[in-house]
């Protein structure tokens, strides 16, 4: 709000401050298990980020959270909203239905935050095809596809059978990694938070997202007194 006590100068200081913030849509995906949501937690814990809880009609891990992790719905009702048009994108992975809700993207960039999600390939192309100038599309590569079995089995949280199918679907999964605009790989774990988070900064530092900041100062620098002639 503007202060009518400030002198001038620091009115247009304040005006420059407070120019509306650009936020995006910060798209992480990789097979099940190269370490995702790993990283994708870590950037929400340390960064005033939006973490995209995703509605599933897959059943909960013993460690999952309704609400947390994800929003667990039965098919009928996954179904209803798609019916009533409630995601802005959905796919079918690994057998289950996963989508994001369109009320989650529009409240994040309507308030000029960066909304984080956990997606597939799927997910991340319907983002981008929707939100172009804000979709920044970042995929996690395991180190190795036996260091990736590793992980999934170590990890302990699905049957086997399903282990087997998530690795199934990996090669397929990889071969859209050049749908994507940044490749981490994610063998050391700090090594490659360290990346991620390099291109979370960067990406808030782009043009596109500080045009207004840029205009503002440069409107508070055209009412300044011109410099005098040499
Ligand atoms: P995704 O979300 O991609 O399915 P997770 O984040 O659940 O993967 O990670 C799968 C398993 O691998 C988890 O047990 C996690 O703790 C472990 N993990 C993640 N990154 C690394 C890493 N760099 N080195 C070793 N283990 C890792
Ligand atoms: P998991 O069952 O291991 O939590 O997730 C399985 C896969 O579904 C992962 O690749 C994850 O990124 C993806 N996924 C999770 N939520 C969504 C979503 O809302 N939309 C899409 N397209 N994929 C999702």
């Amino acid at each position: 709000m503007m202060n009518d006590a400030l002198a001038p100068d620091e009115k247009q200081r304040e005006m420059t401050s407070s120019a509306p913030r650009h936020g995006f849509l910060l798209v992480i995906s990789s097979p099940s298990g190269a370490g995702k949501t790993t990283l994708a937690r870590r950037l929400a814990g340390e960064f005033d980020v939006r973490f995209s809880v995703s509605f599933t009609t897959r059943a909960p891990r013993k460690n999952e959270v309704q609400g947390r992790d994800y929003h667990f719905v039965t098919r009928e009702r996954f179904a209803q909203m798609v019916d009533n048009r409630e995601f802005a994108e959905w796919a079918i992975v690994h057998g289950n239905q996963y989508g994001t809700a369109i009320a989650t993207v529009n409240a994040a960039l309507a308030d000029g935050e960066v909304c984080l999600f956990d997606i597939d390939y799927q997910g991340g192309r319907q983002i981008r095809q929707q939100w172009p100038a804000e979709s920044v599309l970042c995929f996690i590569l395991p180190p190795s596809m036996k260091e990736l079995e590793r992980r999934l089995r170590q990890r302990a949280t699905d049957a086997n059978d399903v282990i087997e199918r998530r690795l199934a679907t990996a090669h397929q999964e990889l071969t859209h990694y050049g749908e994507y605009d940044y490749l981490i790989v994610n063998d050391k774990l700090d090594q490659a938070y360290a990346q991620l988070r390099a291109i979370y900064i960067a990406a808030g530092c782009a043009r596109v997202r500080n045009d207004a900041m840029a205009q503002s100062l440069l409107r508070e620098a055209a009412a300044r007194p011109a410099a005098p002639k040499p």
